[in-house]
């Protein structure tokens, strides 16, 4: 930990293992904020739904088919899943970005971590990640529910589809395509919040952040504020 990150985290005072975790749906802008928050407390970043993005692409380059909760669960926890100092989700130490990405996995994404034999997998190794980094802001869907349901921080970051839309199809140079880009968000809304193992909702004791009418950097500040237990920022 560079000098800097030691004098940011010492902004937190206290949490000695400093565990911050964010849900919310799909683009809401969860990643962004995580990298960043991550950055300024000098912890790392788990990116929880690129874990689950490495699976589906395996299963799809395997042919194993998204309905088959036994081989998708031996798949997942014979995965030796890790990050790389930036952050990227690793497979037997190989970077899959930007291929976890494609329009294949994201379209399959929600269906294969639908699996209770799948997420068991998944979710042991998110924790034992959490336990053996120092600090980590993580982000997903059940991060705050279920993964680090004991964080001392928890954030639920939440938009509109159409925001969401928005701001993911000028991300992707893809404004063409609001429409499609909106209904797969809303497709994936629905399966992620109705699925029988741990759904996304919003945690009891999560700070709920509506980004409709911020800006990244507002809910940057928010969060960090929120953290260091600066009362004057807080919404
Ligand atoms: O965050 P991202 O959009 O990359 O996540 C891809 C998908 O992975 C989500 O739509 C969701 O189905 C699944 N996911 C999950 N639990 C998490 C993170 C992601 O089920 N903690």
């Amino acid at each position: 930990m560079t000098d800097q990150n030691s004098q940011n985290n010492a902004a937190a005072p206290g949490h000695e293992h400093l565990v911050v975790a964010l849900d919310g749906p799909a683009g809401a802008g969860k990643s962004t904020v995580a990298k960043r928050v991550a950055h300024e407390l000098g912890v790392r970043f788990l990116d929880t739904g690129a874990m689950y993005r490495a699976v589906t692409l395996r299963a799809l380059e395997l042919g194993i088919d998204p309905g088959d909760h036994l081989g998708l669960g031996t798949l997942a926890a014979g995965l030796a899943l890790d990050f790389n100092e930036e952050g990227q989700v690793l497979v037997e130490g190989v970077c899959l970005e930007p291929a976890i990405r494609a329009q294949a996995v994201t379209s399959l994404v929600s269906e294969v971590s639908a699996h209770g034999s799948v997420r068991d997998a998944v979710v042991a190794r998110q924790q034992e990640l959490g336990h053996t980094w120092p600090g980590l802001v993580a982000e997903g869907r059940d991060t705050t529910t279920v993964v680090f349901k004991d964080a001392p921080f928890k954030f639920y970051m939440d938009a509109s589809s159409r925001e969401r839309a928005k701001r993911r199809s000028k991300q992707e140079g893809r404004e063409k395509e609001i429409e499609s880009i909106q209904s797969d968000i809303e497709r994936r809304d629905h399966y992620d919040s109705s699925r029988a193992h741990s759904p996304l909702q919003v945690a009891q004791d999560a700070h709920v952040i509506d980004t409709d009418q911020k800006s990244l950097e507002e809910v940057v500040h928010l969060v960090l504020s929120i953290i260091r237990g600066d009362s004057r920022d807080q919404a």
